[in-house]
């Protein structure tokens, strides 16, 4: 379901894969048919997870996530017409059944993620709650206790969806800490609040002070034997323990703390409130020493930074002219047929790619060597673009381990770990470098390899940066300055990139903001309007020191914003390509409806799955989008990247991109 299927005469895409609320980690949208009924395969695999561990002498707590967040985070498959939550009723004969085999393999507690309840719900959501939880409550014993869980935000605007007759809520306090006086008048007379106080998205040591007062206030009102203490949410967005970091600057090391030491956090937490501060006298002391150390550091604060920082103007956020002024130079310069073919900037990341920047990390080899080695591998990638016949090149990014780390690393103000891995989607995983301090860039990070493809090159060269949002959003923020701050430091240190890139020749650049949508808080109102602000400034900052002939770029994965569609507006990137191939062209009425008077190029292929799109494919895509589109407004590109492919079937997707493009090109 996830990647799809191309074999034997069956060719189904892939589902579409979503942001799981505003993390990095992914999940595959549940897609349904209109009539769709559920059955409960025989062995689920959270009951043999829960075997397996309970075998191995751990009872362990099962989680699921519940019916109404499964359902409403869920979409119509296309050309289907049912809304998600009223399959409700099909859906909870099989809560009933794998609760009652958890049940029966021993779980006495099961947690049951209802997230949703952070989000403004339309009325049919939110009234899902009470048929499906007063149906678990008539169960009795037949099924473990349930705690209800949610995160990422409060809960206060859907107090009426939290049943009463229910064992245990969770809330995240961490985030939301304002909620508890509210979430706690509005529990069960019997309900256990799981109080959600070490942070489970980020990777600084958790304040005990803070954490103990938040619990013990809890404990107040409704007695120690209704609270339990927790990270605010799973600590899979968190890396699994410091003890690997063996590289990492004793002083930093101090400051954090990874999922292992987070557990062992609530357990100190626990015992403060429950033997009293005296039994953890050595851990609070250490704790309050270590918060003292982190604000008082020089690693921290640099003053040049402010500084800079105090002097940004109006101006700098503004190009030099207008679009229609601008894009007229660009031509010129660029001289690009209608519909110009490009692609997003990453070209497979093989075997050998890894293999020699593991041996440069290992010092197998000198920095020379693999220098040299990319070079060919630029030479190659410009090789292939120009036998596919593309319009705009790339030079392919082979050089970049990560599009946020690989910044990181070249930025001060970021510490970065060896072994700090977290999930991404399935096997991927990505390694967040850290910001610690204030932000600068000491020196070009991109200039050499993209002026090196400029000079193999006959065709335009695309330079490729991650932009300002998407480094704060894919690293791991301060908790201590707020992440307007991060974003305008960044977007300083991005807009000395793009100048020099400019200055070396390069008349294309693209500032990547693939993160900007899931940063969105997850509430519309103020709290929306206030991000999309500095999220905007931060990347106009890095985008508008250069000429109007130089062409900016600005790359989006998943299209949904019809919600905050000025923003993207507001940006006033010449050419913003999307991800769109599995979306509807439907949405891009947007653009048309709001009269978006620049370049796009939405997605005409998913790059997530190997399969290999029909030139008809493509052709039909292009026809729809047409439907919305004006030509000349008309970019011809994939999805995204390509480093998670293979070379044949990039080439073989490409080469029908290309002829597809080129058969439009024709008809105009
Ligand atoms: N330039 C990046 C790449 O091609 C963009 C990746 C992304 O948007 N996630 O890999
Ligand atoms: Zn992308």
């Amino acid at each position: 379901m996830g990647r799809g299927h191309q074999k034997d005469g069956i060719d189904v895409p892939s589902l579409e894969m979503v942001k799981w609320f505003d993390s990095n980690y992914h999940y595959v949208k549940p897609t349904f048919q209109d009539n769709q009924t559920f059955n409960l395969v025989e062995t689920p695999k959270v009951v043999s997870d829960f075997l397996e561990a309970k075998e191995a002498g751990i009872k362990t707590r099962p989680v699921i996530v519940g019916p109404v967040t499964f359902l409403h985070l869920g979409k119509a498959d296309r050309e289907q017409s049912v809304d998600p939550i009223d399959l409700l009723e099909n859906l909870l004969p099989v809560y009933e059944q794998l609760l009652a085999k958890l049940k029966e393999a021993g779980a006495d507690t099961v947690q049951i993620d209802e997230p949703v309840l952070v989000f403004d719900l339309p009325a049919k959501s939110k009234n899902a709650f009470k048929p499906a939880y007063e149906k678990f409550a008539s169960l009795g014993a037949k099924i473990p206790n349930l705690v209800l869980t949610t995160y990422f935000g409060d809960i206060v605007h859907n107090l009426e969806a939290l049943p009463k007759d229910i064992h245990g809520v969770h809330v995240d306090l961490v985030r939301n800490p304002e909620q508890l006086d509210t979430v706690v008048g509005a529990l069960g007379p019997k309900t256990i609040l799981s109080a959600g106080v070490v942070d489970g998205r980020n990777i600084w040591k958790t304040n005990f002070k803070r954490a103990i007062e938040t619990v013990e206030a809890a404990i107040q009102k409704l007695g120690k034997d209704r609270v339990i203490a927790a990270t605010s949410s799973s600590l899979i967005h968190t890396p699994h323990t410091l003890a690997s970091e063996k590289k990492l600057d004793p002083e930093i090391a101090d400051w954090f703390s990874f999922a292992s030491e987070k557990a062992v956090e609530i357990a100190t937490i626990a015992k403060a409130v429950t033997e009293g501060p005296a039994a953890v006298r050595e851990q609070l002391e250490a704790n309050a020493k270590s918060m003292q150390a982190r604000a008082t550091s020089s690693r921290t604060n640099d003053p040049k930074v402010k500084e800079r920082q105090a002097k940004i103007t109006e101006q700098d956020y503004k190009r030099k002219n207008e679009f229609p002024a601008r894009i007229e130079q660009q031509q010129k310069k660029l001289n690009l047929p209608l519909f110009p073919t490009t692609t997003i900037g990453s070209f497979p990341q093989t075997k050998e790619i890894r293999g020699y920047r593991n041996k440069l990390t290992k010092g197998e080899i000198t920095a020379e060597q693999y220098d040299k080695y990319i070079e060919k591998e630029i030479q190659d990638n410009v090789k292939i673009q120009e036998e596919l016949g593309l319009d705009v090149f790339v030079h392919g990014e082979p050089e970049r381990n990560d599009m946020v780390q690989f910044f990181g690393e070249r930025l001060d103000g970021y510490a970065f770990t060896t072994h700090a891995w977290v999930q991404s989607y399935g096997s991927r995983c990505v390694r967040p470098p850290i910001i610690v301090g204030d932000i600068s860039r000491p020196a070009p990070m991109t200039v050499k390899e993209s002026k090196y493809a400029v000079s193999v090159s006959s065709k335009p060269m695309k330079g490729m940066l991650t932009g300002p949002v998407t480094c704060l959003r894919w690293s791991f923020p301060r908790d201590d300055v707020h992440q307007s701050v991060q974003a305008e430091q960044l977007g300083l240190a991005l807009r000395d990139e793009v100048v020099d890139l400019e200055k070396a020749g390069i008349d294309v650049i693209q500032i990547d903001e693939p993160a900007l949508r899931e940063g969105l808080p997850l509430r519309s109102g103020e709290e929306r309007t206030k991000y999309l602000d500095w999220a905007v400034k931060a990347f106009r900052l890095s985008a508008s020191g250069v000429e109007d002939a130089t062409q900016i770029h600005s790359h989006f994965c998943y299209s949904e914003f019809q919600d905050f569609f000025y923003a993207i507006a507001a940006l006033d990137a010449d050419v913003l390509s999307i991800e769109n191939s599995k979306s509807d062209a439907k949405l891009l009425k947007v653009f048309v409806d709001e009269a978006y008077p620049r370049h796009i190029g939405p997605g005409v292929y998913d790059i997530h799955s190997p399969r290999v799109p029909s030139e008809q494919e493509i052709k039909d895509r292009i026809a729809e989008m047409l439907q919305h589109l004006k030509p000349e407004q008309l970019w011809i590109d994939p999805d995204c990247g390509l480093k998670t492919r293979q070379w044949k079937e990039t080439k073989e997707a490409l080469t029908n991109m290309v002829n597809a493009a080129k058969a439009f090109r024709a008809q105009y």
